[in-house]
Order: structure tokens, then sequence, then C-alpha cells
């Protein structure tokens, strides 16, 4: 049912990514399958095979039709999948074993399933052969497809097979899904839950598609077929908006476009304040066909890759042939100019369904980034061949995530070390001086940031996660975000601690967080003596149009008050003021 809601109605969230949008929501419902076991009686034991078997049927045909739809755009390695599903499902092994405990213990179809498939797929995921253990995600797929029908919840809807325009409404998208969306299907997206810096929202920014996130209920109170309109920049989805409305945002597409033109005009030209001081102004990407964005907007090179997605986008795990492919690719692209490849971060809210990595309680404090590569030597030494191989393109630098001490930082050079070994030994050219960086991004590698200074080339302050382990606030959920400062003093004096703690040692520090696509924030960076800020490539043009405007006087005033005051809002009130008068251009934002 849609168009239950009537007349205008508007719904606040956070604003994570700019742009308006308007059209048909579709929404996600949660998969929910809560498992009961229910007693039956004997007489009732047919019925609940029957409608074992129903499901059956029922889950083949629905693959079947997919595998139909999509037959013409499917690659093969998506053919075999929908093949391995449709083998499984008539698998008589499991289907007698249900049959079985539908029988022996009277138990109801689901339960029945549920169990014997759970069996299945624990015993899959501990087998040695990597073929087998891919099987139990395929599994736990079909699975979930046949308890849909078992438990009659609504199919999940496939985002691969959307087929016209529209905007996404969900409980939580996650980085994987975001990752995967089509841009030309997909104008915008808005969800119940998130955090302005959760990789949820980063990726929006990436694909340049507005996205508002906290609005709390809407996933429940719309339905799919309903019109809206969302607003990235004021944080609203505005459901049946009325023509005084959609005449507002009329009027602010007017007044964008002509930003736009003027933003235009700077994208070949340099990032220098008007007295003189050039900051380096880098993108941060996710993916090889982000380059281009790199490009039009004019970026120096990257200033952060973030490896990860090319590890959660697939099917399996990328070999070093494929990363290298993908890093050279990128290098070679955008040559002279640098580009910053991350060692994979991994874990948080970012997962790979290939790695089966177990649930954590506090994933953000667990196995992550640079912890989860050290303990899989296999999985990181692989990367570091990757990356070394591309440096050969000569433009290539590398950083490692989450340092937390100069112990893993030491370890980590130990393993590129030992690559290096190789790669002479196998007589394949990399390049013998490229530079290797450390994110910090934990309070810890900031207050030792003197020791780790001696042992890197240069330091990018990943704020999103700073901000996140300083402030004890999870930078994915909406209910701590307003303790979300990055102008909390806290954070400031460890940004500038850790610039001059690179200064000291003769090397530079860039922001590779969001903050640092932020316009109203660029020109205390600049004043706290970042030399290179590296965002979204989207955002490039704001930061530098704001630096073009500012003088680097006024943001070391900015950055000397700052560093005295107690208050965040306080802060933030002062870098608003000036950025607002230096382009007033960049915040006429209101429709
Ligand atoms: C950061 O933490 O600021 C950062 C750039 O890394 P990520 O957002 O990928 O965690
Ligand atoms: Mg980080």
């Amino acid at each position: 049912m849609s168009g239950h809601i009537k007349g205008e109605k508007v719904y606040r969230g956070i604003a994570v990514s700019a742009g308006v949008c308007r059209g048909k929501v579709v929404v996600l419902h949660r998969a929910r399958h809560a498992i009961v076991r229910r007693e039956m009686g004997p007489d009732e034991v047919p019925q609940e095979i029957k409608r074992f078997e129903h499901a059956l049927v029922r889950t083949r045909q629905q693959i079947t039709e997919v595998q139909r739809r999509v037959a013409d755009t499917m690659s093969s390695s998506e053919a075999d999948i929908f093949d391995a599903h449709l083998l499984m499902l008539e698998d008589r092994v499991l289907i007698e074993e249900v049959i079985k405990i539908i029988r022996e213990q009277k138990a109801n179809a689901d339960y029945a399933f549920h169990t014997a498939s759970d069996r299945y797929i624990t015993v899959l995921e501990t087998v040695e052969d990597e073929y087998l253990r891919e099987r139990a995600a395929d599994l736990r797929d079909l699975t979930s497809r046949v308890l849909d029908n078992l438990l009659n919840v609504k199919q999940q809807l496939d985002l691969r097979h959307l087929t016209e325009p529209c905007i996404l409404i969900g409980h939580d998208l996650s980085p994987s899904t975001t990752a995967q969306l089509d841009k030309n299907f997909v104008l915008g997206f808005a969800t119940d839950i998130g955090g302005k810096t959760s990789h949820t929202a980063i990726l929006a920014k990436s694909l340049d598609i507005p996205a508002v996130v906290g609005t709390q209920n809407i996933s429940e109170e719309l339905d799919t077929g309903d019109y809206a309109l969302l607003d990235g920049y004021n944080g609203t989805l505005i459901v049946n908006p009325t023509d005084a409305t959609l005449f507002e945002y009329g009027q602010l597409a007017k007044i964008k476009a002509s930003l736009t033109e003027k933003l235009r005009e700077i994208q070949r030209q340099p990032a220098v304040t008007l007295d003189g001081q050039a900051i380096h102004l880098s993108a941060n990407i996710e993916h090889l066909n982000d380059v281009q964005a790199v490009i039009n907007h004019g970026a120096e090179g990257v200033g952060l890759f973030r490896t990860e997605f090319l590890f959660i986008s697939r099917e399996s795990l990328p070999s070093e042939g494929d990363q290298y492919q993908v890093y050279r690719d990128v290098a070679a692209a955008l040559k002279p100019q640098p580009v910053i490849i991350r060692t994979v971060d991994l874990g948080g809210d970012k997962f790979s369904s290939q790695l089966q990595l177990a649930k954590e309680v506090n994933p953000f404090l667990g196995w992550r980034a640079i912890r989860f590569c050290l303990a899989q030597p296999e999985v990181f030494r692989a990367q570091l061949r990757a990356i070394l191989r591309a440096s050969a393109e000569g433009n290539v630098k590398m950083m490692y995530p989450m340092i937390s001490g100069l112990d893993e930082l030491t370890q980590a050079n130990a393993h590129v070390e030992k690559c290096k070994a190789e790669l002479r030994d196998e007589k394949i050219p990399f390049d013998e001086k490229m530079e290797i960086g450390a994110m910090i991004e934990i309070p810890s590698a900031a207050l030792v940031a003197g020791a780790l200074a001696k042992k890197v080339n240069f330091f990018s302050i990943g704020s999103n996660d700073l901000i996140q382990y300083t402030l004890a606030a999870d930078r994915t959920n909406e209910k701590v975000s307003h303790l979300y400062e990055p102008t909390h003093p806290a954070i400031l004096r460890l940004i500038k601690f850790t610039v001059d703690a690179a200064h000291a040692n003769g090397i530079w520090a860039g922001v590779c967080g969001e903050i640092a696509g932020d316009p109203v924030l660029a020109p205390l960076l600049l004043g706290l003596g970042v030399d290179e800020l590296s965002a979204a490539p989207s955002a490039i043009d704001s930061v530098k149009y704001i630096i073009r405007r500012v003088k680097n006087a006024e943001a070391r005033q900015l950055a000397e008050f700052a560093l005295q005051s107690e208050s965040p809002a306080e802060i933030f009130a002062r870098c608003q003021e000036l950025a607002r008068q230096t382009a007033p251009s960049l915040f006429e934002n209101k429709a």
C-alpha cells in the first residue's frame, strides 16, 4: 500500500551528503526471522512436511526468475552463484535431514530447516578447503530465502535489479551494500540510524548522491511508491512535497547551479590563501572508477585510497594480482600526482563476507585494520606486495590505518621489508623509496607521535576515528552524534600535537577524515599547521574556494583562539563566522 501519508510531511535527520533529489521511494524492509520451536501433534507432521516442500518449490521459482531476469547483464560468477543455490536447494541429504527433524522431533518446518542448515553452515565454515568454505555464505543466503518463504517474510529487494530511479529508504544500509549502489537507479537514500562519518555516509559522498541518516523511524512509516524530496543539505525528507515546497527547492537549485559554475572556474587553480600559503588538496577514493572524479575536481592526487572496498564488494578475496592491477591503474591514471594507498581497514563497520569474521561486542575497538592485518600475514603480505609492485609507477605512497603505538608500526614495517626482499629476489620492480605513512586516528598514536614520526615519511590524521576514540562517541550512532564534536578542544589539541611532532621531525602531516572536506573547518586546520587536506572529490571545490579567499594570518588567529577556548560550540561558532564572511555563497542551503 502506498500513499497513506496524507499531505506534506517532513522527517528530520542528520545531513551526511549534500544535494537534493526527488522521486518515488523504495523501502528496504528488515529481514526478520524469528525462529521459534513449536510442538506439533503427530497428525500435523504431513502438513508441515508439505509446507517445507512448498517453500522449496517457491524458492526455486524465485531463484530461476531472478536468474532469467538478469541473464543478459549477469557476469559468469554471478550466474555460478545462482546455480550453486539451485544445487543446494536439491541436496537430498539436507532435505532428508529436515524431514527427519520434523518427523522425529515433531518440530515445525522453519525450526527444522534452520537447525539442519545451521549445522551444515558450521561444518562448511570450518573445513580446510577454501572453495567449500565459500559455500557456507551461499548456504546462508539460500537459508534466508527459504525462511522468507516459510515465514512469509516479504522478499528483500535485490538492489542490483532496480528498474527505475528511486530514493532508497532503510533502517540501515551497510557500507558493503552502499558500495554497490548504482547511481543511475539510486538518486539518494535516507536511513533510520547512522552517523555523519559512518562509512555508509562517506560512500554517499563518494557517489555524490544526497543522503540523510538518523531519521529514527522512516523505514516503518513510509511505503514503497510514496513520493518524496530528499534534502541532503538540511537533513530532511519531505513526503508529498507541496507545489510551494517544490518551488522553493527550484529556487535553491538555481542558486546551486550558479555556485557550481563559480566552483568550476577554480578547478584548475591552486589551493593557495590570499597571503600565499599553499596547502595540498587531495582526494579520498574507494574504487578505481573514482579516479575520473579526482581529475575532474582538480585534486592533487589521492590522499586516501580506502582499499577495503576491493575486499568487501566481491565474492572472493582479491589476489595479489587483482590488487596490483587496480593500484597500478589508479597510479598510472594520476601520474605524476601522488596516490596514497591505505592498507586494508577491515572491521569496525566494514566486513568482508569472505573472511567470516566472528561477531564482536565492540567491533570498533576490536579486530580491525592493522590489528587484523598483523594477525593475518598472508592477507597483509599479498596487499603489501601488490602495493609495492604498483609503486614502480613512481607516484605511490602507502599508509597504515589504526596504528596505536610504535610496536605495531615496527611490525608492519618489518613485513614491508620482507616483501621488498622477496620482490628483489624475484627481480620484480618496485620503488625502493616508496614513502610510508602512519594514520593518526587513535589518541595513543597522537600522544606518541614524536616516536612514530621517526619511523615514517608522513602522518595522515584520520579524524573520523580520532574523534570517535577520543570522545568515546560511536561514529555510526545517531544517539551520540551530539557528542561527536570535531571542534572539541581535546581533538584540536591532539591535531596540533601531531602536526608539531611531524614538523619537528621533518615530515608532513595531513588530515583525511571528513573534517578535511568541510569548508567551515578547513581554515581552522590550515591554521593548526596541517600540510594536506584529503576529502571526497565532490568536496574539493568548496574547500579550495574558501582556502583561496582566506588569509593564512586569519586562519592562524582562528587556531590560536581555538587552542585557548574550552568550548566546542564557541570554537565552531568562530569557524562558522569566518567561513560565512569569507565565502557566503557556499552556505546558501536553505530552500
Ligand atoms: C578516519 O578515520 O578519519 C579515516 C579517514 O579513515 P576511515 O574513515 O576509513 O576510518
Ligand atoms: Mg579511520
